[in-house]
């Protein structure tokens, strides 16, 4: 008999049919002779709903309470998709985060699954059970509700099938598998057979929402194999795994894009030692993110700093500047810039295969599409652009890299 640990997202229980659908999925999988365990996500667009909610109601919200408001999300799901188990005659019980010994540290909203003690879901698998445990959702030692950040019932999923030693872990969701860009925005997008866990890292923290860039850290941290598939059909999905040997032939695996990003320019700061550590300290007081960092010096010998952020974090970054900069110099300044999105390709291959960034920079500017900012890693090559032509941007890549095709 095998533990096959079963997540499924919003959209997958979006409706009450939705939901029918889940719960006759799960006695399938039951009935073919396995112990199963669902963890479901809230309905889509509850979570918002609620954020929403909080927001109209206060201008800063307690993020204590906010876990407390959006838990209450996946609570509604388990307890409605046990029913459906119920009157599909199949033994089932609703296991909430706390009774699913998820232990979280961190911070609010986006806490951080410490220890999981499976013992109530062992006793109950023992008896028979099917279980259904809520994403998204732990507590601390001290017994506070945590949420895991967005997505973060993938985290709960992979952690679960790790707690458990599950023979097998599917991420179940709208679309058939992780392609090599979203299916929405590039047409002729392909689904993948299989993916590194670093490269569905790169991808997912760079835009591809597909899962959750945490849980995927911690499945390859773990080493819990999982397939991502979807949850409205019975095609084979995508393996996520440790890279083997031929993973490298290669280049490029995929495309991610991230929207509403903002950059922020900061000029004539003396080019000495400890500046840009001041810069950045200050943001880092702030909590704001900063994901590109350049940094170089003009003719006059002064320094230009940028740094790309999420828009919404623009403001925070210009009141956090704004005292550190009149500190340095009377001739700082700060320039401004909303609207650019960020285009990412991502493959173990680049670490073995040169001319990469030349054939993406000239598909863009074969589109009249201008690059503003540039960072790589090992196995990716990220670049901004105006928000209005990532698309385009996007389609373009993947044509010049023929991802539509599968590699011979
Ligand atoms: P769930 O509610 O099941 O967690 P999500 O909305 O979080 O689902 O993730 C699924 C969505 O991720 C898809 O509908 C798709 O638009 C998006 N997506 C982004 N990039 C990719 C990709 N490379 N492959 C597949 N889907 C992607
Ligand atoms: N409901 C949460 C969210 O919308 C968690 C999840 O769906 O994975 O982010
Ligand atoms: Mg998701």
């Amino acid at each position: 008999m095998a533990l096959i640990v079963q997540k499924y997202g919003g959209t997958s229980v979006g409706s009450l049919d939705r939901i029918r659908n889940v719960a006759s999925r799960l006695k399938r999988t039951r009935d073919e002779g396995n112990q199963v365990v669902a963890v479901v996500s809230a309905m889509s667009g509850v979570t918002d709903g609620l954020i929403k909610m909080a927001k109209e109601l206060s201008e800063n919200p307690s993020e204590r309470e906010l876990d407390v408001l959006v838990s209450t999300g996946e609570q509604q799901s388990i307890a409605l998709v046990t029913m459906a188990l119920h009157d599909l005659g199949v033994p089932a019980a609703s296991i909430t985060g706390r009774q699913a010994g998820i232990q979280t540290t961190g911070s609010h909203t986006r806490g951080r699954i410490a220890d999981i003690n499976g013992s109530l879901m062992k006793g109950l698998l023992d008896e028979g059970k099917t279980l259904v445990v809520a994403g998204f959702q732990g507590v601390t030692k001290e017994g506070m509700i945590h949420t895991l950040g967005r997505g973060g019932s993938d985290l709960t999923a992979i952690a679960v099938a790790a707690a458990l030693k599950a023979d097998v872990c599917q991420i179940l969701t709208d679309v058939d598998g992780v392609y090599t860009c979203d299916p929405r925005i590039v047409k002729n997008a392909r689904k993948l057979p299989e993916i590194s866990y670093d490269e569905m890292l790169e991808m997912a923290s760079s835009g591809s929402k597909v899962m959750q860039s945490r849980s995927v850290e911690f499945a390859k941290k773990f080493g819990v194999v999982f397939e991502v598939r979807s949850s409205l059909n019975d095609n084979p999905g995508t393996l996520v795994l440790e890279e083997h040997a031929n993973m490298e032939d290669v280049v490029i695996r995929g495309i991610s894009i991230e929207r509403s990003q903002a950059r922020v320019t900061i000029a004539g700061i003396p080019d000495a030692p400890g500046m840009s550590g001041k810069i950045l300290g200050a943001l880092a007081e702030a909590e704001i993110n900063l994901d590109m960092i350049v940094s170089n010096i003009a003719h006059d010998g002064a320094a230009r700093h940028s740094f790309t952020m999420h828009s919404s974090d623009l403001g925070k970054a210009q009141a956090a500047l704004k005292p550190v900069l009149a500190e340095l110099s009377p001739d700082a300044k700060i320039e401004t810039e909303a609207g650019i999105a960020k285009l990412s390709a991502v493959g173990i291959g680049m670490r073995s295969h040169s001319g990469v960034a030349a054939t993406m920079f000239k598909a863009l500017g074969d589109k009249n599409i201008n690059i503003g900012m540039i960072s790589t890693s090992e196995i990716k090559i990220a670049v901004t652009v105006d928000e209005i032509h990532i698309e385009d941007a996007a389609r373009a890549v993947h044509d010049a890299f023929a991802l539509d095709k599968a590699p011979a």
